[in-house]
């Protein structure tokens, strides 16, 4: 048995928990009126997720919940569990043809559904809490279907019959197990639905980015065209960077040993010009002036002495002529005296000078004549000491002798006075000489101290254009970074970090060329800048981006519009397969509707035929979210139906309305066994079905539920005797003291009594 157990608990009238249990082919539920017969089925309906109120005999959540009775009080909650044998592992979620199809693998599956009093329910499968789609979709694997025509209402008995050819259709498509192809198409439709608007969204994100696309296209072209010149760039800055780096870096080398070289030797010419002897004058050459000067005068004063003797040797000879003549009147004596005294004088200073010349000179260079002329000086001055001045007198009674002794020593000192001068001239000669060597000595001094100067001079003048040259290599430095940084603004990371190492051999050659270098670089920086694409590096990082964006969005659409059509292609197959398996399903129903109504009726005919007809608006009242599961002709302005054709027996009447109440039972019976007969469902569930038989149809009806009973199980609410004497169980259906519903398990034996 597929069915095995079903347990009530606050739902309805069943207050307290009851539990039914289906161990046989068929399980009748008997009682008397107003027991909680029905209820029973209606928990039957609930438990397995129907959701018309309608169905249900309520109006709201809180009309399923027991309400309380006289003994007992109300209830906030009713739950309904099923319980179905799952040893063959019938149950599964998904088309037995789906290959995602999922076996359940417990070997129960018990499914619970629990209504609260603001309404909301909660679903759960083996304990597990679900949606109500997923307890659908698992139904739907055992062929019992949302739209309950396995489980046949009091009353409801000809519902079949009484539907429109459009409801009718979706009860046989449930029957026939065809309500997951339903569900697949809609499920396939909503995902094209989506598939669509996503890819809608996706193309208007591919043609919001197509613009910003084409201008980074344009600007990488651009950059593409300059490359050459980045990459001819890139190649110049790595030959004039390595030649710059080396030429800075030996220019500075340079300067600096240039620069200690100079201050070197600049402090060396500043102790040399410190420590020069400019002598004005050498005291030698001053000494020698001195005694020139001395020498000057003496011979001055000699040759003043010379004029005095001379002079006094005239008067003298003029006296001695007076003598010599005859006298007139000369008695006056003359008090006239020779200077001897002022002659040594002259010659003690002429001697001082000859020694004082002759100190400076050294001894041993005074010729003989100089030392000659010392002697006779020395001579003449010790003659002098003992002298007396001699006095000039003239005197009538001296006599000319006298003066010509006179004249004769004046003569002598004339002469000694003359040689004395001559002397002086000489050694005059000797010390200009001395002085002129010695002046000549004193300017080669001064040329060297001029010279020193000079140096000093030029020096400062190296050392200032040594400054002048580190501030130019300092500016050219700079300069070179500046020239780095144009360069990285340029190249960005293509901007050599490193330059390639010149040989230093040829470097003189290359810093000849740099100058070159330089135009070139400057000449291709403004060609680069000109050409507009600037920025190169992140203008090619953002297109590689737009693009693989773009290309993405190409690829979801390509994908997209795949899965579009995979979908369309799945929901015409699967509106093909649909729509095979209900006409063959018709078919089949016919065959044995046909061979049922025969039965029922003792003769007679009855079909099923597809009607089509025109679409019109239909919402479902209780249709909460039970999803639309009618025949997929949603894109057409017409839908297919199911025509009920039937032919009694020796009556002419076809119309199904113009049958009476037993012939609609009848008629309502024989469809729904066969639709039960094509398509088993696992349980069958009438109530009171068989209330319209008459004696002789109730046994017919009876050998029918036996027939039916083969190939479902089969829960019959009955009044009805014979029904009751086919079932294997009975539940009594009674109200207890305490005002709720109870159930009494009445044996098979017991049960044939009780139907007799
Ligand atoms: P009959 O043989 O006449 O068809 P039945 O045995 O099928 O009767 P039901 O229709 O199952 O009887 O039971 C109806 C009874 O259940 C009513 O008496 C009703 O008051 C009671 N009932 C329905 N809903 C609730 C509820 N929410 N709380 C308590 N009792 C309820």
């Amino acid at each position: 048995m597929v069915l095995k157990s079903i347990e009530l608990s606050g739902f309805k009238s069943f207050a307290k928990k009851s539990e039914l249990f289906f161990d046989s082919p068929v399980t009748a539920i008997v009682g008397p009126n107003g027991s909680g017969k029905s209820n029973v089925v209606e928990s039957i309906r609930f438990v397995l997720g129907e959701q018309s109120m309608k169905s249900l005999r309520g109006k709201g959540g809180t009309d399923l919940i027991f309400k309380g009775s006289k003994n007992l009080g109300a209830l906030s909650r009713a739950s309904v569990t099923i319980v179905f044998d799952n040893k063959n592992k019938i149950f599964n979620f998904g088309d037995t043809r789906d290959t995602n199809q999922k076996n359940v693998s417990f070997d129960e599956v018990r499914i619970t559904r629990e209504v609260y009093a603001d309404g909301s329910n909660r679903y759960l499968i083996n304990g597990t809490e679900v949606r109500l789609k997923d307890i659908i979709e698992l139904l739907s694997s055992v062929h019992i279907g949302a739209s309950g025509h396995h489980i046949i209402s009091q009353g409801e008995a000809d519902r079949i019959l009484s539907s429109n050819a459009r409801d009718r259709r979706v009860m046989i498509e449930d029957a026939l197990g065809l309500k997951i192809y339903q569900f697949r198409i809609k499920e396939s439709e909503r995902r094209l639905e989506k598939t669509e608007i996503n890819m809608k969204e996706v193309t208007a994100l591919k043609r919001e980015l197509a613009p910003h696309l084409a201008y980074l296209k344009k600007q990488v072209e651009k950059i593409e065209k300059t490359q050459g010149l980045r990459t001819e760039l890139r190649d110049l800055y790595q030959v004039y960077g390595g030649i710059e780096q080396f030429l800075i870096t030996s220019l500075k080398n340079d300067i600096h040993s240039k620069k200690v070289d100079l201050e070197n030797k600049f402090k060396e010419i500043e102790q040399k010009s410190n420590s020069h002897s400019r002598q004005k004058e050498s005291t030698k050459s001053i000494d020698l002036q001195n005694s020139l000067d001395r020498i000057v005068a003496d011979i001055a004063y000699l040759d003043q002495t010379k004029n005095e003797l001379e002079r006094s040797l005239g008067r003298l000879e003029g006296a001695r002529e007076t003598l010599t003549k005859p006298r007139k009147e000369n008695t006056e004596k003359q008090d006239k005296l020779l200077p001897f005294s002022y002659l040594k004088n002259i010659l003690v200073s002429i001697k001082d000078s000859i020694l004082s010349f002759s100190n400076i000179t050294d001894v041993r260079d005074l010729t003989p004549l100089v030392s000659k002329t010392l002697a006779r000086i020395d001579a003449t001055i010790h003659e002098m000491e003992g002298a007396k001045d001699i006095p000039l007198v003239v005197d009538n009674t001296t006599d000319i002798a006298h003066i010509d002794t006179q004249i004769q020593t004046i003569d002598e000192d004339l002469k000694n006075v003359l040689l004395k001068k001559q002397e002086l001239i000489n050694s005059k000669i000797k010390i200009e000489e001395s002085l002129k060597e010695e002046r000549e000595l004193s300017l080669v001094g001064e040329r060297e101290y001029y010279e020193i100067i000079s140096q000093k001079n030029n020096l400062e003048a190296e050392i200032r254009e040594i400054h002048r040259d580190f501030a130019d290599v300092t500016q050219r430095e700079e300069a070179f970074q500046v020239e780095i940084r144009e360069g990285v603004a340029l190249l960005g990371l293509d901007m050599p970090r490193e330059f390639i190492q010149q040989d230093e051999s040829r470097i003189q050659e290359l810093a000849s060329g740099q100058s070159d270098l330089r135009r070139k670089i400057e000449r291709i920086k403004i060609k680069i800048e000109e050409s507009g694409a600037l920025g190169g590096t992140e203008t090619l990082k953002e297109y590689e981006t737009t693009k693989e964006r773009d290309e993405i969005l190409g690829r979801e659409l390509v994908d997209l519009t795949s899965s579009i059509a995979d979908l369309r292609n799945l929901i015409v197959d699967l509106k093909v397969t649909l729509d095979k398996e209900f006409k063959d399903g018709i078919e089949k129903i016919n065959t044995v509707f046909e061979k049922f109504f025969n039965l029922m009726f003792g003769g007679g005919s009855a079909h099923l035929s597809i009607s089509v007809e025109h679409k019109r608006k239909r919402k479902g009242e209780d249709e909460e979210d039970i999803p639309d599961v009618s025949f997929g002709d949603e894109d057409m302005d017409f839908e297919r139906g199911i025509d009920i054709h039937v032919s009694l027996p020796q009556k002419k009447v076809k119309e199904l309305s113009m049958l009476s109440g037993g012939e609609r039972s009848l008629t309502s019976i024989a469809l729904l066994f066969a639709m039960s007969q094509v398509n088993p469902p696992p349980f069958l569930v009438l109530d009171e079905t068989d209330a319209a038989l008459d004696e002789a149809n109730s046994r017919r009806y009876g050998d029918m539920i036996a027939s039916l009973s083969e190939v479902s199980q089969l829960i019959v609410v009955t009044h009805n005797r014979e029904t009751m004497s086919r079932a294997h169980i009975l539940y009594g259906v009674t109200v207890g003291s305490d005002g709720g519903s109870k159930l009494l398990s009445i044996k098979f034996d017991d049960a044939t009594t009780y139907a007799k």
